[in-house]
């Protein structure tokens, strides 16, 4: 199941939360810089142990002070106009998160809306793409939920109406 809430993703109880990070995992500003000030700084030091980690794909710590119990860690793409695999790399982030959800026991998954912050990647695109993977990674994990964190009521609107368009295919 597939929900769109409209919150903050560090006050989320769910197994795992998705951070939007960069590919240095060290921290960094929006929805990245608002985990690692929740979870405490015991994040960043295993972070640190990660050695960074590659667009698309995503790595796993613990949650620390954070409601969630881990917290997977995935750089999406920086939208350059949509000719540099941006689609795929974007796919790949939330396919690589569940997959490592699934692989740690996670039923209840929370993500952000990936790389339309800092990271410009357009918002119908973006939330088209997101509910298009989930929903083909729950086919096959009926038993797993997935909560869309949408920190505003436009990021919100776009996730509801690309969920909505999906379910009219
Ligand atoms: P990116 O660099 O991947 O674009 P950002 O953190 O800049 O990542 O933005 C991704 C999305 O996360 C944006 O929609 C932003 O509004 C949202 N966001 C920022 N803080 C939070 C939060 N605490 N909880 C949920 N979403 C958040």
């Amino acid at each position: 199941m597939i929900q769109i809430i409209l919150g903050d993703i560090t006050k989320t109880r769910a197994d795992a939360i998705v951070n939007a990070a960069n590919t240095s995992l060290l921290g960094g500003g929006g929805v990245d810089g608002a985990i690692h000030r929740e979870a405490g700084p015991e994040l960043l030091a295993e972070c640190r142990l990660l050695h960074g980690c590659r667009t698309g794909q995503a790595k796993l710590t613990k949650g620390y002070r954070l409601p969630a119990k881990y917290v997977i860690h995935t750089p999406g793409p920086v939208w350059n106009g949509g000719g540099r695999g941006e689609e795929e790399l974007l796919k790949s982030c939330y396919e690589s998160c569940l997959s490592l959800a699934a692989e740690h026991g996670c039923k209840t998954v929370a993500f952000p809306s990936i790389s339309t912050g800092i990271y410009r990647f357009p918002l119908a695109e973006a939330a088209r793409i997101a509910i298009g993977t989930i929903r083909a990674f729950l086919e096959a994990h009926p038993e797993m939920e997935v909560l869309m964190v949408c920190f505003d009521g436009a990021t919100k609107k776009h996730y509801e109406e690309a969920l909505k368009r999906a379910q009219a295919e």
